[in-house]
């Protein structure tokens, strides 16, 4: 079977990462990235071997500065499947009207709006949704990691009411435009967007959103209280957290108290970029009382989204039927264990 071309459209944070991820692939070819500026980001994905296709208005620039290109955004687009839009949030939606006229399918990320797609993507709760679809949002870091957990216990234990808090990195750590800020800064308009963009894909649960921004720029936490309609004991929770795609129970006990050691543990693992793309769930932080199950989780929001959008491609471009055949796939071509 031939692979499916894929063009990724903005090479940050996510671009870069989700670029190296589909190179990975075997049964995808990464045709190339974009970049608007001939900046180190585009000679290191030269140096990687990536194609580089670069605005119409900026080609002079490109050679002026004696990087070679291989065409212009819409040269790539003539020669992909599919796109994977990486670019900043609402920017994104300028793209669209331009994929559709030239017959690609394209992804979009969680900075645009669910409305631009009407289909948004997370491969455990909703990965047939996108079967075939021309466009598809996977959602952002944060909505991520709240499905991947939420999700398996709404399944197995049905959710009454979801009241969250998100303590949200600043910054990432490439960013010295927006942080690190000195203090704490509390999200006023409220409930925050967070719950409804879990509804774009778990409708019926009840969630409540806070975000509280904090001086940090290696990890999102989230503190998560459920009212459920029965009453499981903490072990039956650990045993589905267990079994949960992409999701790692860590213990406080064997040192792993703050996201720094997650993100140590990380690069102990080796994993590219040091990225933690699995959930952190601190293990002995994990407590049932009555109905009310109370848990912390960690989210590395540069890189929980890759294997998604890994999966939402083999979705849309009808490669992989079985959400577990997908996710098993991806997760071996990256080094994720479950
Ligand atoms: P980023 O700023 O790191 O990268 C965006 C890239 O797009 C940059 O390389 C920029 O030069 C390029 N770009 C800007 N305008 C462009 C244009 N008109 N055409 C082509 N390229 C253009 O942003 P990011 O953090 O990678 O975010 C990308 C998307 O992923 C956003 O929707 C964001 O909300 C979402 N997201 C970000 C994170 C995160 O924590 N960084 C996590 C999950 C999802």
């Amino acid at each position: 079977m031939a692979k499916i071309r894929v063009g990724v459209n903005g090479f940050g944070t996510i671009g870069k990462r989700v670029a190296a991820a589909v190179a990975l692939q075997d049964d995808m070819e990464l045709v190339g990235v974009t970049k608007t500026r001939p900046s180190y980001e585009a000679k290191s994905a030269l140096a990687k071997g990536y194609g580089l296709f670069v605005p119409a208005e900026n080609v002079q620039s490109f050679k002026d500065a004696g990087i070679e290109i291989k065409g212009t955004i819409d040269d790539m687009l003539k020669s992909v499947d599919i796109v994977v839009d990486c670019t900043p949030g609402n920017v994104g939606e300028e793209y669209k009207a331009k994929y559709q006229a030239a017959g690609v399918k394209a992804i979009f990320q969680g900075g645009e709006d669910h409305a631009l797609t009407g289909i948004s993507f997370n491969s455990t709760a909703n990965y047939s949704e996108s079967w075939g679809a021309q466009l598809s949002r996977v959602v952002s870091c944060n909505t991520t990691g709240l499905l991947r957990t939420l999700n398996p216990i709404d399944k197995k234990f049905k959710i009454k009411n979801a009241f969250v808090t998100i303590v949200r990195r600043a910054a990432d750590p490439g960013d010295s435009k927006n942080g690190p800020i000195n203090g704490l800064e509390p999200s006023v308009k409220l409930p925050t967007h967070h719950g409804p963009d879990v509804q774009s894909i778990m409708p019926w649960l009840n969630i409540n959103t806070m975000a509280v921004k904090a001086s940090t720029t290696l990890m999102h936490l989230h503190t998560v209280v459920l009212q459920l309609e029965s009453e499981p004991t903490t072990e039956e929770i650990l045993e589905i957290f267990k079994k949960a795609p992409r999701v790692r129970l860590v213990k406080s006990k064997d040192g792993i108290k703050t996201t720094a050691q997650i993100m140590e543990l990380a690069r102990d693992l080796g994993r590219d970029r040091s990225d933690m793309y699995e959930i952190v769930v601190w293990e002995d932080g994990v407590k049932v009382v009555g109905n009310t199950l109370y848990y912390y989780q960690a989210v590395h929001q540069e890189s929980d989204v890759i294997p998604e959008n890994i999966d939402c491609i083999r979705s849309m471009c009808k490669l992989e039927q079985d959400a577990a055949a997908s996710q098993a796939k991806t997760n071996k071509s990256m080094g994720i264990c479950h």
